[in-house]
């Protein structure tokens, strides 16, 4: 058993050795380094493999290679998607309603939006984590226009009922947005069947590059949106810039193997949940913050009743797991998220996230089972809290 372990995969994941080779093959004098603008050869070339990596995106999620704009990551996709229909529909406009426990790229966004003179509706989550689809239509006002709700939380692995929140929103005739960062490649994503309009995706968290993500906008009926990148007629003025080949031809390859391997990395994953939570079972003060039954396999959250995470990932520390989501965990506030489903602040201070992924074995699990007990029962021996019993 290696002295170091990776149980982050929710943070990103390592990039598939597939993956890898397809770009390399776009970055050197013998590959598509040339520009994919550019009305040459190796323009050309570089132009048909974007194509065909839009194709491999578009058909993980059901959509068409025209829907399909290349960004940054998910940051930037949920940044376009909720300023770009903000500006552009504003005429009609300025309410948008989202949830409590989105991703801070949401979260952060509608914050800045409200000092734009837009007005947004904060969601909170039941205590298992989801959106209740009649709050959403409780908040729906004549100037709604446009309700963005993640798939998968990335903190506590909850799957939000997509399909009936997309109901209430065409029924108020509003746009539908969703943040599929950490749903894509792991559970069924059909934009179709889901109803929805714009939707935010990442190539490293499904084993593909960091710094390329995309934004999935329906075409038919037409959706327009004020483009947050000036500078040049790349992806039709929607967002401007060179597009880097080797990232997106990455992203590509990533996401058809995704496609071809999502039912069997979703068997692996919930095999070594159940198989890490049945070993976890005896430990005393254990508690789930995931809700079993309604999440993803590779998103566990557990808190520990007497327990500081922080000195429990200390004490684990060559152990990558982590205590919320990775954009938060530098700021050593407690979760806004846990907060939301109502979690007491004690709990909150002892959850930790570990994830799940491809490459994670049975070895390893065995591995970080018996660790975890060691820890948990060696800062037990040493809290006052717990030997008093004051939790
Ligand atoms: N949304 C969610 C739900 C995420 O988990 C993340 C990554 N932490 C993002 C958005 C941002 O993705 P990216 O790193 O591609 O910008």
């Amino acid at each position: 058993m290696k002295s170091s372990l990776y149980l982050d995969y929710a943070a990103t994941t390592p990039v598939d050795p597939l993956v890898a080779e397809k770009m390399l093959s776009c970055l050197t004098s013998q590959g598509l380094y040339g520009n994919p603008a550019s009305q040459h050869d190796y323009g050309y070339a570089a132009a048909q493999a974007i194509t065909q990596a839009a194709q491999q995106v578009a058909s993980l999620i059901h959509a068409a290679p025209q829907e399909i704009i290349w960004t940054s990551g998910a940051t930037e996709a949920n940044n376009l998607a909720l300023k770009g229909i903000a500006e552009f529909y504003a005429y009609k406009g300025k309410h948008i309603i989202t949830s409590r426990i989105e991703h801070k790229s949401v979260l952060d966004v509608c914050r800045y939006l409200e000092k734009q003179g837009y007005q947004v509706s904060y969601l909170s989550p039941s205590a298992n984590g989801l959106i209740d689809p009649q709050d959403v239509a409780a908040a729906m006002r004549p100037d709604t226009i446009l309700v963005s709700i993640m798939h998968v939380n990335n903190e506590i692995g909850v799957i939000q009922d997509i399909a009936a929140i997309s109901k209430i929103v065409k029924q108020h005739h509003c746009l539908f947005h969703v943040d599929a960062a950490q749903s894509a490649g792991k559970i069924v994503v059909d934009v179709d069947a889901l109803g929805i309009d714009l939707m935010s995706l990442s190539g490293h968290k499904v084993y593909g590059p960091k710094g390329i993500g995309a934004l999935f906008v329906r075409q038919k009926p037409p959706i327009k949106l004020v483009p947050q990148m000036q500078g040049g007629s790349q992806q039709h003025g929607l967002r401007a810039g060179t597009l880097p080949t080797h990232q997106i031809v990455g992203m590509g390859e990533a996401f058809a193997i995704a496609e071809s391997r999502l039912l069997s990395d979703s068997e692996w994953v919930t095999q070594l949940r159940s198989k890490l939570l049945a070993s976890l079972e005896d430990i005393p003060g254990l508690n789930l913050v995931t809700p079993l039954q309604r999440a993803i396999p590779h998103i566990l959250n557990l808190s520990f009743t007497a327990i500081h995470s922080e000195a429990l990932l200390y004490g684990l520390r060559n152990i990558a797991l982590s205590s919320g989501s990775a954009c938060d965990s530098a700021l050593m506030e407690p979760s806004y998220v846990l907060k939301a489903i109502g979690l007491m602040n004690t709990s909150i201070r002892g959850a930790i996230r570990i994830s799940l992924g491809r490459y994670t074995t049975v070895a390893e699990i065995d591995y970080f089972s018996q660790r975890l007990k060691q820890e948990v029962a060696r800062l037990r021996a040493i809290s006052p809290l717990w030997n008093t019993h004051e939790v």
